[in-house]
């Protein structure tokens, strides 16, 4: 089954492909503060970019995925293996085991239910649980749209109103 990667980068083997799973992994490393990606808190990328391709390439398949092979290590060439998308889903994401999930973000393990639905998962369940999931994008943009208005607010307040009351005392 192609991935979303493999048909936006389709020539399995190639430099531009390499170099793109690399800016996907530092991402991911560099974004360690986000729900999202706390799994990575504390993770490096200890290889360079050019060493990255080099050993990326001959070894690039369709569907395949970067492993950590100690999930606590950082990436680094002895610590990567690359394997199947699916194989590292289960490995390193969510472990459903008697209906219930750990929450790839808190780390919490809870019932099924507590986890969304999610088709592309091996589970069929998302790798948060509701309760993280529910405070990561909203939050960010609700956050983002008070900065907006709060911006408006201080324009208005500093340059449009001083304007107004300028033009108003020369009487026009
Ligand atoms: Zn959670």
């Amino acid at each position: 089954m192609p991935s979303k990667i493999d048909k936006r980068h389709k020539e399995i083997g190639g430099r531009h492909r390499a170099l793109s799973r690399y800016h996907m992994i530092v991402h991911r490393v560099e974004n360690a503060h986000l729900p999202r990606n706390s799994g990575y808190k504390g993770i490096l990328v200890l290889v360079s970019k050019d060493e990255f391709i080099e050993w990326f390439m001959p070894r690039d398949f369709p569907g395949c995925s970067v492993d950590r092979i100690d999930n606590k290590g950082h990436y680094q060439l002895s610590n990567m293996q690359v394997i199947p998308l699916t194989q590292n889903v289960a490995k390193d994401r969510v472990i459903a085991r008697d209906g219930v999930c750990r929450c790839y973000s808190c780390g919490n393990t809870k019932p099924i239910n507590s986890f969304a639905v999610d088709k592309r998962r091996q589970n069929g369940r998302s790798t948060i649980c509701k309760a993280c999931d529910a405070t990561r994008p909203k939050n960010i943009s609700e956050e983002a749209r008070a900065r907006a208005l709060n911006a408006q607010r201080v324009y208005y307040r500093n340059v449009t109103k001083p304007k107004l009351q300028a033009l108003r005392s020369t009487g026009l």
